[in-house]
């Protein structure tokens, strides 16, 4: 069984896509963490992300290790990831990945998955367009721009607000507008929009949601 959850920077993917993950005994992937991954090694490097013939380089190269970087959740590595992203080399060369895990999703510490939960931008229209339960995340830019704020802040990041909503909007233009795969809800998927919502309500919206879908027994009573 497979989750797919899409939505633009900040609009409460990765957070809701974990707890799915954990509540469902389903192994989880952010791939954006991938396309994070590609740019820090290009950074690193001193490439230039849009280097076409580097970038695909870096994306052949990629391994699970990678994933583990301490710097993925930088400002400046997500800025660089965006531009990466919209080389399309570069996306086939990584769809192999986002495939075998949501195929063969890895086992947890407690034994094998019964399924997988992926959230990015295309993962219900392009990755796994066949998913059993797709939702598609939004949020007024003030409600993400203020999440992200906060999240930077509470890392000890240097952040101004100003600066945060002026950074959304380049990855949200550039993420939209983008030839191949841009940033777009399936037309199957779920909509929900978390500006109004702390995480505990989008978590138990979903999860009805997947209940009523599939058909899971709901809890015990
Ligand atoms: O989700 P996150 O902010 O970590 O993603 C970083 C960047 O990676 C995004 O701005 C987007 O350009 C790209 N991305 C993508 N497709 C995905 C996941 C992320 O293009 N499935």
């Amino acid at each position: 069984m497979i989750i797919a959850v899409d939505g633009p920077v900040a609009a409460g993917k990765g957070t809701l896509a974990r707890r799915l993950a954990a509540a469902l005994n389903f192994a989880y992937l952010d791939t954006g963490s991938i396309y994070r991954a590609v740019a820090a090694k290009m950074l690193a490097a001193g490439d230039d992300p849009e280097n076409h013939d580097a970038a695909i380089a870096a994306a052949v190269a990629l391994t699970p290790a990678d994933l583990e970087r301490g710097d993925l959740r930088r400002e400046a590595v997500g800025q660089a990831a965006s531009r990466v992203a919209a080389n399309q080399a570069v996306r086939e060369a990584l769809l192999a990945f986002q495939h075998r895990f949501a195929a063969e999703p890895p086992a947890g510490p407690e034994g094998p998955r019964d399924g997988a939960v992926l959230d990015g931008r295309d993962i219900g229209t392009v990755v796994c367009p066949d998913a059993d339960m797709k939702f598609f995340l939004t949020a007024s830019m003030e409600a993400r721009a203020q999440r992200r704020h906060k999240e930077l802040l509470e890392r000890g990041e240097k952040s101004i607000y100003a600066r945060v909503l002026q950074d959304l909007r380049e990855r949200d233009a550039r993420d939209s507008g983008r030839a191949t795969a841009p940033l777009k809800a399936a037309a199957d998927a779920l909509r929900l929009d978390t500006s109004e919502m702390d995480a505990d309500q989008a978590f138990a919206a979903a999860m009805a949601e997947i209940e009523k879908r599939l058909k899971l027994p709901g809890p015990a009573t």
